[in-house]
């Protein structure tokens, strides 16, 4: 059975080597159950499933049915893993095919969850109901955040218990995005050692993601320089609302620059830029202030892979490779502070200012001050815990920051528009999220769909925000799993 509800596909990756993907359906589930539904997201694709009755939906949503014009596969990809080379792929996902909006928007859609493929390697290829409303629930609210992201169009439960410590529920994720080409994809085709499987690739990926490239004279250093680029601005982004992702491995740096894998990540209340909340990630590699490091780390892998084609000497290629990969430190640290003047409304640019800003950091670090609500107290949004801001400290560092907003012509009515638009209101507490899972867990589902909703506007005072601004009280024990 088919069915057609405005799908457009054309599935450009099933059309490449075999060498890069395993071409399989989604194992059909027992009992499928939609849980989830992004109408915005569906509009956005030109996708009706207003017609659609539920029992079609879900049996859609879960892969028992498959859409008119799929062609389903599970990608290879590898990946250094905590600093580690594995051979990776599609263990427990298959992409269903790429979607065209009516404006030729090319999206993946791919089931999370979906069963075993031909690299599920010892996992059973399934994904629990928790990890994938959590993946739904934050996924959205970054992407709301204005921050690149793979999107969420449902979530379905499969009717089918999986073994982790204890029995789950299982449940399917639709995840949508530009692509699902990583970092790790690309070292999969260098590892095979064929130089014109990854000029192909190369190519393909560029016509697909950066076609502003397609006639540079040099494209695999090119398309570095450009990558180098989006990914700064990622994790500035990450930084900006003090997001940990917690799993920074190089089969979890998307070429697009999206956001992608939420198993471990979690937003950090008190600022500390030590914080981890995985429970694997013992060595702090992948903490929040470590994130810049570890994406420069990334792109030196993905130079790596990149060396036959930027030119036939190899050590021309890596001496042109290494020459972009150091502009990493300057240009990030420029992205970085134009940030952070941004969250505190200044105009221009001063020598200070850096002062100022590791001043603030220093003084929320050592008196474990919530980062979120220190942006909305100085937006004046807060009127809670005003005691913590009546600090010596911060009061004297208040005077000089209200001394720095006077330059460039900046007002009160400059400086606040500036600040609402990047710092926001409500974050996904990490309690808040695991309230709401537990509830999901038990077969209720408002408070998920509750907190979906005001994370949709996470820049605007809505009404009874506070239970949404309070900071977890479980912030420094707080510890989150890679989410199989
Ligand atoms: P992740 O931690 O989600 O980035 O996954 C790392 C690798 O493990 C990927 O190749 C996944 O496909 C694979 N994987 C994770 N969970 C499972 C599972 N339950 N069954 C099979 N493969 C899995
Ligand atoms: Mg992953």
């Amino acid at each position: 059975m088919e069915k057609n509800m405005n799908w457009n596909f054309d599935n450009s990756y099933s059309r490449l080597s075999n060498a890069f993907k395993e071409h399989i359906d989604p194992i059909a589930v027992k009992n499928p159950e939609l849980i989830l539904m992004n109408q915005d997201l569906a509009k956005e694709l030109n996708l009706d499933f207003t017609k659609i009755n539920k029992n079609e939906l879900s049996a859609l949503f879960t892969g028992n049915i498959l859409p008119e014009g799929s062609n389903s596969i599970a990608q290879a990809y590898a990946g250094h893993q905590f600093g580690h080379f594995t051979m990776l792929g599609d263990g427990r996902a298959v992409l269903i095919g790429e979607h065209l909006t009516n404006e030729n928007k090319r999206y993946d859609v791919q089931f999370k969850g979906s069963g075993k493929t031909a690299f599920s390697r010892n996992g059973d290829g399934r994904a629990a109901l928790g990890p994938m409303l959590r993946e739904y629930i934050i996924s959205e609210a970054m992407h709301n955040m204005n921050i690149p992201s793979t999107r969420s169009l449902a979530v379905a439960k499969t009717g089918e218990k999986i073994m982790r410590d204890n029995p789950l529920q299982g449940a399917i994720l639709t995840r949508v995005a530009s692509s699902h080409i990583r970092v790790g994809t690309f070292q999969y085709v260098a590892a095979r050692n064929k130089k014109d499987e990854l000029e192909i690739f190369l190519d393909y990926v560029i016509k697909r993601h950066y076609p502003e490239l397609i006639s540079s004279k040099n494209k695999a250093l090119e398309l570095l320089n450009a990558l180098i680029d989006k990914q700064i601005d990622l994790v500035v982004n990450w930084m900006r609302v003090g997001f940990v992702h917690g799993v920074m491995n190089t089969d979890n740096m998307t070429i697009s620059g999206e956001t992608i894998d939420y198993g471990p990540c979690a937003f950090m209340d008190t600022y500390d830029p030590k914080t981890v909340f995985s429970s694997i990630d013992k060595m702090g590699r992948y903490a929040y202030c470590n994130q810049p490091a570890i994406t420069k780390w990334n792109l030196s892998r993905f130079a790596e892979s990149l060396i036959p084609l930027i030119d036939e000497d190899e050590d021309k290629a890596v001496k042109s490779a290494t020459e972009l990969i150091d502009t990493f430190g300057k240009k990030y640290e420029e992205k970085w502070l134009d940030m952070m003047r941004n969250k505190l409304g200044l105009l221009g640019a001063n020598s200070k200012d850096k002062f100022l800003i590791i001043d603030l950091l220093t003084w929320m670090h050592q008196k474990k001050i919530d980062y979120t609500n220190t942006f909305c107290h100085l937006m004046n949004l807060k009127d809670y815990d005003v005691d913590l801001y009546k600090d010596n400290n911060f009061q004297d560092w208040k005077k000089r920051w209200n001394e720095r907003l006077k330059e460039n012509n900046n007002t009160p009515e400059k400086y606040l528009k500036l600040m609402k638009k990047i710092n926001p209101l409500i974050i996904p507490r990490n309690h808040k999220v695991e309230e709401a899972l537990d509830a999901a867990e038990k077969g209720d589902f408002n408070l998920v769909n509750k907190l979906i909703e005001v994370l949709k506007e996470p820049y605007s005072q809505q009404k009874n925000l506070l239970e949404y601004q309070t900071p977890s009280n479980f912030n420094e024990s707080y510890q989150t799993f890679c989410g199989t």
